[in-house]
């Protein structure tokens, strides 16, 4: 379990990593989904992400992130956040 605050310094470690910028970060219940990306830059988490191990936790960081880059879902965006989640994951200890 991480905190709000630690969570928002995994956002920012990780945009940092990924090279994206997000305009802004929320964390709030949601109804169907646990996280998502709005078209303006603007994730939103459900706060169940600060419940969840490190690996699951960034690899919902790093889908999220990625989407401010590639809107939709394919191969390659699943193989980047493959990738970019191991490459955070042994980055951050
Ligand atoms: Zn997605």
């Amino acid at each position: 379990m991480v905190s709000r605050d630690e969570f928002i310094d995994e956002v920012d470690f990780i945009a940092a990593e990924i090279s994206v910028n997000p305009k802004e970060i929320h964390i709030r219940k949601m109804k169907k989904k646990i996280a998502s990306c709005s078209s303006k830059g603007r994730l939103t988490f459900d706060p169940s992400v600060l419940e969840m191990d490190r690996k699951e936790r960034y690899t919902v960081i790093v889908h999220e992130l990625l989407h401010l880059r590639y809107p939709k879902h394919t191969k390659m965006f699943d193989a980047l956040v493959e990738s970019y989640t191991e490459k955070v994951f042994h980055t951050k200890e």
